[in-house]
């Protein structure tokens, strides 16, 4: 286990080289190395037999700067104060390397939401909002959803707050049901997102998609929705991994079957996998998670949790691309050895900004009160994700950096060009 706090140094150190790069003030630098705004509270929840328990929660504002904070909120048990901070980091990088007009922030209550009852955890959504109420709204602090949230409980939590202001107010949440001013395409945005980055990259380094083999770990719905697609536009993809195991076909794996087999409760790599027909030829080998992502293919995509590839590991790893659709995949040092070994790393803050890109579409549509089809979301998204991903990609060759220093160059820049235009802020 990796103690975020140690993450949280080892970032601040490496973004040492940035700031020299850009010259940026001290001032800025001091702004950006820690958050402005940290809430921890603890949600009472009156369990179903009548017992009362208390859960540990958080929500981190990291930056302003550039607009109203906007982040997601995770129920994991992993959830805790620094974690989640580092975690706002990045999405105050995310929003600046697309351009959005938002800060960072970031939320979370540590529970596994897997004990949980579906009126539990109705119960202990509408706790959050009530102990955060004061300081979200759709001008102040945009929640979203993240790992083991979704749609359902976005729902919630927006009807929670509009009870408690007693007026309407859908853009203080994204990632909401169509019917309560949720908008198409914000549950594919990530993985499509992040597809259209790998898509990018390929075309510049004249790849073509049918010569490449592809494992993703991680099959949530980022992980899911690349990999369905990836599959459709002739990239092999060859084995996928779950919380529990990872399966593996070198003749190639339909994603959509696994899915299918997935909301049947199932476990990947349990003996149905092997016995039907999720490949079209072979029989499918079952790994471990930790195997798969030590297979030699060209594409390793990093879709689970942050620090899947650490010091341990990566001298293993084979593939010579990654890309990180989760958040802080790679850690700092992991990185040092992935790059000495020559890996290419398509970087979290520019690959899985899909999600916040089509949250910012979604808080537009609630704000002008207009709403767009599919087809129209989709077009904004993968344009936005397609000219974000060339000024990365060419910053990149210009500055002869990494593509994460590039991005982060790109994400930076506008957050301190916008402090210095607001002032000293004293
Ligand atoms: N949780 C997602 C992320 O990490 C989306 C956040 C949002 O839509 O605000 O990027």
């Amino acid at each position: 286990m990796i103690d975020p706090s140690q993450t949280h140094q080892e970032i601040q150190l490496w973004l040492q080289g940035i700031y020299e790069t850009l010259s940026i003030s001290p001032d800025t630098q001091r702004r950006l190395s820690q958050p402005k705004l940290t809430i921890h509270t603890h949600i009472p929840l009156r369990r179903d037999d009548g017992s009362l328990q208390f859960f540990s929660a958080w929500r981190v504002q990291y930056d302003d700067t550039r607009g109203p904070t906007k982040g997601g909120i995770r129920f994991h048990p992993s959830v805790c104060s620094s974690g989640v901070s580092n975690l706002s980091f990045w999405m105050t990088i995310k929003c600046a390397v697309m351009n959005l007009p938002f800060g960072g922030a970031k939320g979370g209550i540590c529970v596994d939401p897997k004990t949980l009852s579906r009126l539990e955890l109705e119960r202990l959504s509408r706790g959050y909002i009530r102990s955060i109420c004061d300081i979200i709204g759709p001008e102040r602090d945009i929640p979203a959803p993240d790992l083991n949230t979704n749609p359902l409980i976005m729902g919630w939590m927006a009807d929670e707050y509009a009870q408690i202001q007693r007026r309407q107010a859908p853009a203080v949440i994204t990632g909401k049901p169509l019917g309560l001013g949720g908008s198409h395409g914000r549950t594919s945005a990530t993985g499509y997102g992040a597809l259209q980055v790998l898509n990018q990259w390929c075309q510049r380094h004249a790849k073509k998609p049918q010569q490449t083999t592809v494992a993703v770990q991680g099959f949530g719905n980022a992980g899911y929705y690349f990999a369905r697609r990836a599959h459709e536009m002739g990239y092999g993809v060859v084995a996928i991994s779950d919380s529990h195991n990872a399966i593996y076909s070198a003749s190639g794996i339909d994603p959509q079957t696994v899915w299918d087999q997935k909301q049947q409760k199932r476990k990947l790599g349990e003996s149905i996998y092997c016995t039907t027909p999720v490949c079209e030829t072979e029989a499918v080998e079952v790994l471990s998670k930790e195997q798969l992502l030590e297979l030699p293919v060209d594409i390793m995509v990093l879709a689970a949790m942050e620090n899947a590839i650490t010091t341990d590991n990566a001298c293993r790893v084979k593939a010579p691309l990654i890309l990180e659709i989760a958040n802080g995949p790679v850690t700092t040092k992991a990185e040092e050895i992935l790059l000495e070994h020559g890996t290419t790393i398509l970087p979290d803050v520019l690959v899985n900004a899909g999600g916040v890109t089509v949250s910012h579409l979604e808080w537009v549509q609630n704000r002008i009160g207009e709403y767009w089809d599919e087809i129209a979301v989709e077009k904004r998204l993968l344009q936005r994700m397609e000219r974000e991903a060339r000024n990365c990609f060419e910053l990149a060759e210009a500055q002869k950096c990494t593509l994460r220093q590039a991005a982060y160059m790109q994400g930076i820049k506008r957050i301190a060009q916008a402090m210095d235009q607001r002032g000293t802020q004293d």
